[in-house]
């Protein structure tokens, strides 16, 4: 009863709050002036009538039609199709650029009972009757491997081990059961921690092998109904994926740091420190439950329960050390006032399998966004600043092709990228989601709000905070805003142009209850009748995302806001390093030179002073890239961001070079650290205050 009346009455105020905003004058788009506002919001206006979703949805099916892994024929074939369309849609300088990467393909997987023997693991997906999407040969399907995985043929006892945390270990070995020499048999966990941490836990460990497989409890039965009659994954998907260690660098693992173009330098895998050197293979839930019931954990599992001694595993796995081209398409919109600078709008391509939602959703979305922009530039509309469209290549591998492409492309990047806005899955759902830093924080804000969201047509902002409170409760007033969250880990394509390149990056997309993830069954058939039925929220999403473009590229000073950036800092030093109160100053220092950056903004854009407008994009262009040092955070030099970067399971590292040190226990290192980045922030004040003209 309790919740009811809350719900009824945030409802409500919610509801006032709505209807007293439209009654005041609409606010100007942020960086805009009242004089170019008008004709931007016009133009804005007919872009957002542009997507369509029967073309998202015709996209859809034709790029989730057949397997295209990385480096394969299909993928080929679609970058070429993707280049078509680009041109088609009238993007300029539409072109593929090739890189030649270390892309391993699996020869053999094999997973056996060696005592008790007689049972071999199928590494097989049923197809399900009547369903055209699931009957795929295990030959175009490919064998299920781990990617990087080493190459090599174990028998040992198994243990299961959870969820791989070290925590899990300690538990083991709290339990007289040493992991050294065996095999762990671990379950993905959800929200998906990355399989390579499990797996450098495992390697770390000295484990011989390690089994990854997928529970019900989950990502299965254990949630609700499996596909096709609901979202979740049958009892027999397999979750592919790579286990490289890319949150030590991303990228090819034989050119680190440089590009793999034509002639480039390669180190030898064994110097690679993102390569593996365990070996590892994933489970479908039906083939690892024989292993658990030889373990005698059929029903429950759970580190702490005893398990039978002697159960052996055989494992054998065998992948190529395949150096293969792979494909990154790009097309443009060339800006009418400074067409050097580039704001950057980009999906990957390649797919596990056939790819459903991931990518492939977000791949018609990125080509419904460059079409509607497309069509809005050959109607008269040019941006200040170029919009570059980017289809990537073998993201699922070592977010492969944007960090080549970026690391290509640095000194320009480094001079022109005012941002770069991310979408790898469009729609699993309906719940609106973005990460960013938190410059972008009001960019994205606006554009939520400026879009309806299909189902309630209240702006998608309002029915997220609505969502958000039916699930935990009202927000106390005034409570921080958190429509996007800042913070940033890593998992896709945004990860060169942050923590390498230093731009502003977004990563945006709605989800929603998903379990079959770089399995078979992640299809069309998922995302037309169970993830977005009509297709409503992938065209809400091309809408947001080309919002943000459209005021990134146009604004006449760039929609770049640093005070929340300095506030979040502050909260980052608060939580991670109080003691170092010097970061919290610098921070407060930032705070001070972005208010005054404001404040002069205001009154430029009051006045259109076009010459102050000219120092003030120079100055923000600048100031993501004072939070760079140019030899990165200790122990991972490709890692140059200060404030963010992934931590070992994806999930984000605030102040990294701090976190870290203090996390191994060297308060000398993490006080080094903190004078390092509060130098940073001052340097970004600095810039912030270098806007004269
Ligand atoms: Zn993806």
């Amino acid at each position: 009863m309790r919740a009811f009346y809350v719900l009824l009455s945030t409802f409500f105020v919610s509801s006032v709050l709505i209807l007293a905003a439209w009654q005041q004058p609409a606010a100007l788009p942020f960086g805009f002036t009242a004089r170019t506002a008008a004709a931007h919001l016009a133009q804005e206006k007919r872009f957002l009538s542009i997507p369509s979703a029967d073309r998202i949805r015709e996209h859809h099916r034709f790029l989730a039609g057949e397997p295209h892994l990385a480096g394969s024929r299909r993928d080929r074939e679609l970058a070429e199709w993707m280049r078509d369309r680009f041109a088609a849609a009238g993007l300029e300088d539409v072109r593929i650029a090739t890189h030649d990467v270390l892309l391993p393909w699996p020869q053999e997987v094999l997973v056996e009972l060696a005592a008790p023997a007689g049972w071999r693991a199928s590494m097989r997906e049923d197809p399900i009757e009547g369903d055209p999407f699931t009957q795929i040969t295990p030959e175009a399907a490919g064998i299920p491997y781990h990617a990087y995985s080493a190459s090599g043929d174990v028998t040992a006892p198994v243990v299961y081990a959870g969820s791989g945390n070290p925590a899990d270990y300690e538990t083991l070995a709290r339990r007289g059961i040493d992991i050294r020499g065996k095999i762990a048999l671990v379950r993905y966990s959800v929200p998906y921690s990355y399989r390579g941490f499990k797996a450098l836990t495992a390697e770390q460990r000295g484990a011989a092998g390690i089994l990854i497989y997928s529970d019900p409890e989950d990502d299965g039965a254990g949630k609700g109904a499996v596909y096709p009659k609901g979202p979740w994954g049958p009892e027999s998907h397999i979750q592919r994926g790579a286990i490289v260690y890319d949150f030590m660098v991303p990228g090819d693992p034989l050119t680190p740091g440089w590009p793999s173009i034509a002639g480039a330098r390669r180190i030898a895998s064994s110097d690679a420190a993102s390569l593996p050197k365990i070996i590892s293979a994933p489970l479908s839930f039906k083939d690892a439950r024989v292993i658990l019931g030889a373990l005698g954990l059929a029903g429950q599992r759970d580190v702490n329960r005893p398990q039978t001694a002697g159960v052996l595993v055989h494992m054998r796995v065998r992948a190529d050390e395949g150096i293969r081209p792979i494909w990154t398409v790009t097309g443009m919109i060339r800006g009418g006032e400074r067409p050097d600078d580039l704001v950057i709008a980009g999906n990957h391509r390649d797919a596990w399998i056939l790819g459903g939602v991931d990518p492939s959703s977000g791949s018609a979305a990125l080509l419904e966004l460059a079409t509607s922009l497309g069509q809005l530039a050959r109607g008269g509309w040019r941006p200040k600043r170029s919009i570059l469209f980017a289809s990537w290549d073998a993201e699922e591998f070592t977010l492969t092709s944007s960090t080549e492409w970026g690391e290509e492309h640095e000194a320009r990047l480094r001079e022109h990228a005012v941002a770069y806005i991310n979408v790898d899955s469009a729609a699993s759902g309906r719940t609106f989601s973005s990460s960013a830093v938190p410059a972008l924080n009001r960019v994205i804000a606006e554009a939520a709000g400026a879009v309806s969201d299909p189902a309630s047509r209240i702006p998608v902002a309002a029915a997220w905070r609505e969502r958000r409170t039916e699930e935990r409760g009202a927000l106390p007033t005034g409570s921080s805003d958190s429509l996007v969250n800042n913070r940033l880990g890593s998992g896709s394509d945004y990860t060169v142009f942050l923590n390498f390149i230093g731009a502003p990056v977004a990563d945006l997309g709605f989800d929603g209850p998903y379990g079959v993830y770089h399995s078979i069954y992640d299809n069309h058939n998922w995302v037309a009748r169970i993830g977005d039925p009509g297709f409503r929220y992938h065209t809400a999403l091309v809408q947001i995302w080309g919002i943000i473009l459209m005021r990134l590229g146009g604004a006449d000073v760039l929609p770049l806001d640093y005070e929340p950036y300095a506030s979040r800092i502050a909260d980052f030093a608060g939580e991670v390093a109080p003691a170092f109160g010097d970061v919290r100053a610098a921070a407060i220092e930032l705070r001070g030179a972005a208010a005054a950056f404001d404040k002069a903004r205001d009154a430029a854009l009051a006045a259109n002073d076009l010459a102050a407008f000219a120092g003030m994009n120079r100055a923000l262009l600048g100031v993501e890239r004072a939070f760079l040092a140019p030899d990165g955070i200790p122990g991972r030099p490709w890692y140059r961001h200060l404030i963010y970067a992934p931590k070992f399971t994806y999930a984000p590292d605030v102040l990294p070079g701090i976190a870290d040190a203090l996390a191994a226990g060297d308060h000398q290192e993490a006080e080094k650290q903190a004078r390092r980045l509060a130098a940073a922030v001052r340097r970004a004040a600095v810039v912030l205050q270098s806007r004269q003209p």
